[in-house]
């Protein structure tokens, strides 16, 4: 297999280390704000400054950013401490403006890359620009609509393109902010292996207490890089308040992630299997969920069955399952043995979950 960092070529060409490091508050407030925050920063590991300065807010009436005027602050914030320096970008005059201002990642936001009209305005602003361009991925999931956006910056004549990866928004609530779907950008990884990717755990976790795990797998997928809102008061944040954290706390995270950095063959080999297995726990992870789901809603099968004193136990109704459940597994290489006794013992346990239901 070849080297993914070799071909993850202009983080090398930017002098960039890897995994790179992006942080910075969700929004600039104030010139003295993005300043402190930078030089706060200056010294670890994140070598890029972000803030947002047009925000996408989902309601009206909340802070909308500061406009144009922030990009003067991350100029004076990169000029006094060298970081490289990212703001989002979400038409083809902000792309403009941040170009004027030297701006050296522009990254493009969810609420963007859902539509394919803006996308390609933004890719038309940003044509043959040797700028790192960073496109999340889009509020719902949908893996197309995130490689399209990717191809229309390629058809831009755009070099040095990466994703980052934001998390997907459900309208069930779950312990995240926006749902990881890890299964997505693995996909995107396999189909385009040396395009960079990162992570956002800010917003996939909407609070601080998850961003350190969710790092973790991120780098143990092989993600490329993270973006972590940093702010040096987070609870008074403009923006995005639960889910920044300090920037001394961002150090002390990046000295407790475990980071793998060796290129020896016995190294690559565990990393490989590393990335697996990584796979494999989020797969699993998908299970119990999915079983926890599928076992609900037995319960309220068997509260309808309790208020009609019927039967729990419906043998027609499970063979016609398991016949279903045989021929689905064949198409996806399961043996029937196999799927007999998964289903056995899914069945049992909904019949125990009904048992409690109508006996309590
Ligand atoms: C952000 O990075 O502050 C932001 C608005 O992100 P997203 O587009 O992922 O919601
Ligand atoms: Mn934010």
């Amino acid at each position: 297999m070849e080297n993914k960092k070799e071909l993850r070529s202009w983080l090398n060409n930017f002098g960039l280390e890897h995994p790179l490091v992006i942080g910075g508050p969700c929004s600039a407030e104030t010139e003295e704000q993005v300043l402190k925050i930078a030089h706060q920063l200056k010294d670890s590991d994140a070598t890029v400054l972000r803030a947002g300065i047009w925000k996408p807010r989902t309601r009206p009436g909340n802070f909308e950013g500061v406009g144009a005027l922030g990009l003067k602050w991350l100029k004076r914030a990169k000029e006094e401490t060298g970081m490289m320096i990212a703001t989002e970008v979400a038409n083809a005059n902000h792309v403009k403006l941040a170009l004027e201002h030297d701006v050296d990642v522009l990254w493009i936001g969810a609420r963007t890359t859902v539509s394919p009209f803006i996308v390609q305005e933004i890719a038309d602003a940003l044509k043959g620009t040797d700028k790192i361009v960073l496109v999340k991925n889009p509020v719902n999931p949908d893996l197309p609509l995130w490689l399209g956006a990717i191809e229309r910056l390629y058809a831009a004549d755009i070099k040095n393109l990466g994703v980052i990866h934001r998390g997907f928004s459900t309208y069930e609530k779950t312990r995240y902010r926006n749902n990881p779907n890890w299964q997505i950008p693995i996909e995107l990884q396999n189909r385009f292996p040396d395009l960079p990717l990162i992570c956002d755990p800010s917003h996939i976790a909407g609070r601080r207490d998850i961003i350190f795990d969710i790092c973790q797998t991120a780098l143990d997928l092989n993600f490329d890089g993270l973006m972590v809102e940093t702010h040096y008061d987070p609870d008074n944040a403009w923006s995005d308040a639960k889910q920044q954290i300090t920037p001394d706390t961002l150090i002390q995270m990046m000295d407790d992630l475990k980071i793998r950095k060796s290129t020896d063959t016995e190294a690559e080999y565990r990393n490989a299997l590393n990335t697996l297995r990584t796979q494999i726990d989020v797969v699993d992870h998908q299970l119990i969920e999915t079983l926890g789901k599928r076992m609900k809603i037995a319960d309220e099968v068997g509260l309808l069955k309790k208020e009609k004193n019927v039967a729990i136990l419906q043998s027609k109704r499970w063979n016609e399952i398991l016949g279903k459940m045989i021929l689905e597994g064949e198409e996806n290489n399961l043996s029937e043995e196999f799927v007999l006794r998964v289903f056995k013992a899914i069945h049992q346990e909904s019949i125990n979950h009904q048992k409690k239901i109508i006996n309590a």
